[in-house]
């Protein structure tokens, strides 16, 4: 079966290579493609921006299209960053300054009330328009200090309680285990190993 995954970030593509290792999907960078149609993420929504990917890019491919949207969101401030996680600092910020603005915004918030959580969005998109969605949380606690080296984005201040460990401290293989992104793609595996008849 093929996918065409609505990115063209080649190092996402191959963690989502991984994650569907096993299957039979032969599953298809945007990169593959010229003359790609722009997409404005103005959904409100994590489950909305993937969805406008995914159906912008089946309309254009006429393939079955896969499309992801993820994020932080922090209660004590009301969901920031949000569907703005990548670009929270500015539409040119790094991780770090990213991060260095979240702790700026949550300076004298005590412990207990740091709670946050990573969401993942996954919409499979067909093209007669039926698709299925898949949403995902991972739930920590936003830390002042910097910790670990692996990962990306957040993950060096997402503390995970039950883990006694930061997302940046986790190996890539616990991490896709227990993430919002690994989540939603084992309920994403299971779904299409019963269409395509395989175990998940
Ligand atoms: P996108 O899904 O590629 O648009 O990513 C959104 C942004 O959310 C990333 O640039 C990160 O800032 C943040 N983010 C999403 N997932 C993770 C994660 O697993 N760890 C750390 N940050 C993440």
């Amino acid at each position: 079966m093929k996918i065409v995954f609505a990115s063209g970030n080649e190092g996402k593509v191959k963690e989502i290579k991984e994650m569907l290792e096993g299957m039979e999907i032969e599953l298809v960078s945007l990169k593959a493609y010229t003359n790609v149609p722009e997409i404005v993420e103005d959904g409100s929504t994590f489950l909305e921006n993937a969805l406008k990917k995914a159906r912008i890019i089946s309309e254009f491919t006429n393939e079955t299209v896969l499309a992801d949207d993820s994020g932080l969101r922090v209660e004590e401030l009301g969901g920031q960053p949000g569907i703005y996680s990548a670009r929270y600092a500015g539409e040119k910020a790094t991780d770090d300054d990213n991060i260095d603005l979240l702790l700026e915004r949550l300076k004298n918030i005590p412990r207990e009330k740091r709670t946050a959580f990573f969401c993942c969005a996954l919409v499979l998109y067909r093209t007669d328009g039926s698709y299925d969605s898949f949403e995902s949380k991972w739930h920590g606690l936003i830390i002042d200090e910097r910790r670990g080296k692996n990962g990306f984005g957040y993950d060096p201040v997402f503390f995970v309680p039950e883990l006694k460990k930061t997302a940046a401290e986790l190996s890539p293989e616990i991490k896709n285990k227990v993430s919002h992104r690994g989540q939603a793609f084992a309920r994403l595996r299971k779904k299409l190993a019963e269409r395509l008849d395989v175990g998940a």
